[in-house]
């Protein structure tokens, strides 16, 4: 992608996207175990059952997929998991498993009970997903060995595993995949207050002194995902620190989110740059998404990338076959009132125009 940098997803403030910095943060106060995982409850609980009677039964768990938007906590549950059982963990993503021959090496080296963690599985290479049905299946895998008429099939025994496939499109999966998984497990985005009971364990983990309201204030702007309120607390921290008395109150937040150009409904300057241009240039559009990344001044794959799929979720942007258009909250949002064609086609639900979203707000 050939974005500017301040807006590349890596770098957004906002992006569910894990960057490099974010890593070594993280890991710091991922959870470790299923009573620390917030929210989610339905998940969890069912989780535990599925953990709870493998353990008694003392045999590996069925495989278990888990969907979701990025930033989640799919890659954490995964972690849960194994650790719940007491087992061993290999990670490894669909775009890194090119060849059959790479999952071969994988599966073979599993101990017993092991948990192997796929992130991005739907992205797995076609001949390395067949290959992954027998092993998941029968615990086997055919390996062949040379080329043309003289290449053989050996079968390899592949030690009983779980495997814990993640995945942001669960619509992509192909049925014979979808159907090995004894569990789905689907996680939704966080209501504000569980965002804050999320940021209060972090704040502690951190030792970051916060105050309620402070914590509330981050939790309203982090657009619904763990990550995104990990992040901003981190920076809010920083102001506190830096520009006031290090307690993360309502006025710290408020102020440091303020310099990182993050509004109360958790837009970026990119995303408002976007309404305002659908608004103000295009009198809410419908508009094209190239002349709408031209008006911005971005490529077109990183308004819809990296913009869109928070505003269409947000019910400030939709779209339709002939365009992006700024719903009535949009107009609103930039202090704006409505013209009164759109107040009544705003409530129209997407499906009108036969377009479907799926979690990540983006078109299947
Ligand atoms: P995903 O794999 O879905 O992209 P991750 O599991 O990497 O998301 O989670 C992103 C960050 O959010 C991690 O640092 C994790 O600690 C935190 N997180 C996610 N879900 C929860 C949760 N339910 N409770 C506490 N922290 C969470």
């Amino acid at each position: 992608m050939t974005a500017r940098p301040e807006f590349e997803p890596s770098l957004a403030l906002v992006s569910p996207h894990a960057a490099e910095a974010d890593r070594e943060a993280e890991a710091s106060v991922r959870p470790r175990r299923l009573a620390e995982f917030v929210a989610q409850h339905r998940v969890r609980e069912q989780l535990q059952l599925l953990l709870a009677s493998a353990l008694r039964r003392g045999s590996p768990p069925d495989h278990i997929l888990l969907s979701g938007a990025p930033g989640l906590g799919k890659t954490t549950l995964a972690m849960i998991v194994a650790a719940e059982l007491g087992a061993g963990l290999r990670v490894t993503s669909g775009p890194a498993i090119e060849r059959a021959g790479d999952l071969a090496a994988i599966l073979t080296s599993l101990s017993a009970g092991d948990v192997l963690f796929i992130d991005e599985i739907h992205r797995i290479a076609r001949p390395a997903e067949e290959l992954l049905y027998s092993a998941m299946e029968d615990f086997r895998v055919d390996v062949v060995i040379g080329k043309g008429p003289g290449a053989t099939a050996v079968p390899l025994e592949v030690e009983p595993f779980t495997l814990v496939g993640a995945t942001t499109r669960a619509g992509l999966l192909t049925g014979p995949m979808r159907d090995r998984f004894g569990f789905v497990g689907h996680l939704d985005f966080y209501e504000p207050a569980e965002l804050e009971q999320l940021l209060a364990r972090s704040a502690s983990i951190l030792g970051v002194p916060a105050e309620p309201d402070g914590l509330a204030e981050i939790a309203a702007r982090s657009r619904g995902t763990p990550r995104v309120a990990n992040r901003l607390l981190r920076r809010v921290r920083d102001y506190a620190e830096v520009r006031a008395d290090g307690v993360v109150t309502r006025e710290t937040a408020k102020a440091a989110l303020a310099v990182y150009d993050v509004d109360e409904r958790g837009l970026d300057r990119l995303d408002r740059a976007v309404l305002s241009a659908l608004v103000e240039s295009f009198g809410g559009g419908p508009v094209g998404l190239s002349t709408l990344a031209v008006a911005v001044g971005e490529q077109p794959d990183t308004v819809e990338e990296v913009c869109e799929p928070y505003l269409v979720r947000a019910g400030l942007l939709a779209r339709t076959p002939r365009g992006r258009v700024a719903t009535a909250a949009a107009w609103r949002h930039l202090g704006r009132t409505p013209p009164g064609s759109i107040l009544g086609a705003a409530s129209a639900p997407p499906d009108l125009f036969g377009t479907r979203f799926d979690a990540d707000g983006d078109t299947d």
